[in-house]
């Protein structure tokens, strides 16, 4: 059965591009956020403005549409359980549960033997020095294990440093891990439908700065082992979670060629802007598709493309590339610009190699 009308939890910029990709399936959106003007409600049939714990909206809010996703990580786990007694939704909640903790993420990576950089919870070592010594190395990152994205609630440790100073900063559960040589960063995005049908986008090259995503581009010089090893990774995911929708998993591959698994999300992801135009399906039609129970489909890649991020005040770049005949831009109607905000986006196109 296909699903008519859509609820997405959240107002981002991913659920924007989902509604924008439900359209075309003829399938209309409800957005329930507790932001006002939000990117996804301006392109939206209707929206919902309430905290995720209000259960009077919520209740409403499933009694007007069919089925129910979301389109970003940090949507209290209560909130999809409590929704998913009144209507289904897409993907589980156990997908929220693994990718919203760094403890149960890497737990669950190392078990299904997927490598991750080396880790451990902060309390199980004595000090910050037990740690240096048996992991033989004088730099360390510590990670809030909640609630962490693009840098934030994270920061670096050098031997000698105070570490209970960098331990209240980052306020909250904390891991350490290893900073890992990484020779290059990749993410692959696996897409898997009612009928467990699996396709996957990638692996594609990530640049970051300031630890934000700068740029992706497909293709790139990936050995075959890594390309091959890195969508193994996800389809692996994809099957343990029994995924219904869109995943992403973020890897660093090292100098000595391992592949490390750093990062689960639970959605489309910044990495796979480049599949709207650069392919006849992109991973917001794949989405929708998966959930709204339409079989995903084997992506065809049509355009070589660069997608190039715009953060904060990079959104001024669009008028450079406004008249370029080869870049498509999107600005996500984001109506305050700040600082290490995703802005927009333009995905740069060429002929296919
Ligand atoms: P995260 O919030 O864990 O996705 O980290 C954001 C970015 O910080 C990553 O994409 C990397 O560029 C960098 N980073 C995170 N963890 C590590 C690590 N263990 N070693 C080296 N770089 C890291």
């Amino acid at each position: 059965m296909t699903h008519k009308r859509l609820g997405i939890l959240g107002g981002g910029q991913l659920g924007r591009m989902s509604a924008l990709a439900a359209a075309n399936h003829g399938i209309s959106c409800h957005i329930f956020t507790p932001e006002k003007n939000s990117p996804a409600s301006q392109v939206s049939d209707k929206t919902t403005i309430a905290p995720y714990d209000d259960k009077t909206a919520l209740q409403a809010f499933a009694n007007d549409v069919d089925v129910i996703t979301y389109e970003f990580e940090n949507i209290p786990v209560e909130t999809v359980a409590f929704l998913k007694t009144l209507k289904p939704v897409f993907p589980d909640e156990k997908l929220l549960e693994v990718s919203q903790d760094r403890v149960t993420e890497k737990t669950f990576l190392n078990d299904i033997g997927i490598d991750t950089t080396r880790w451990k919870q902060y309390e199980s070592f004595h000090s910050a020095q037990d740690a240096f010594s048996e992991w033989n190395t004088d730099n360390l990152i510590l990670k809030t294990t909640r609630f962490g994205y693009d840098g934030k609630g994270q920061s670096k440790l050098k031997i000698g440093d105070e570490i209970n100073e960098t331990i209240s900063q980052l306020n909250g559960e904390v891991i350490i891990e290893e900073i890992v040589d990484f020779d290059y960063e990749i993410s692959v995005i696996c897409a898997r439908d009612t009928h467990k049908n699996m396709v996957t986008y990638g692996p594609m090259f990530n640049e970051h700065k300031d630890h934000i995503l700068h740029k992706t581009c497909i293709p790139a010089d990936i050995p075959s082992e890594i390309q091959q090893q890195s969508i193994s990774m996800v389809k692996k995911i994809a099957e343990e979670i029994d995924l219904i929708g869109v995943l992403t998993l973020e890897l660093f591959v090292t100098k000595d060629k391992r592949i490390l698994a750093n990062e689960i999300a639970p959605r489309t992801h910044n990495s796979g802007h480049w599949t709207i135009d650069a392919c006849h399906h992109s991973q917001f039609d794949q989405h929708v598709r998966a959930v709204c129970g339409l079989p995903v489909i084997e992506p065809v890649r049509h355009s070589d493309v660069e997608m190039l991020n715009l953060i904060g005040n990079d959104i001024e770049l669009i008028k450079d590339y406004v008249t370029n005949p080869n870049a498509v831009i999107h600005d996500y109607g984001t109506l305050d610009v700040r600082e290490g905000r995703k802005m927009g986006h333009i995905n740069i196109l060429k002929k296919k190699s």
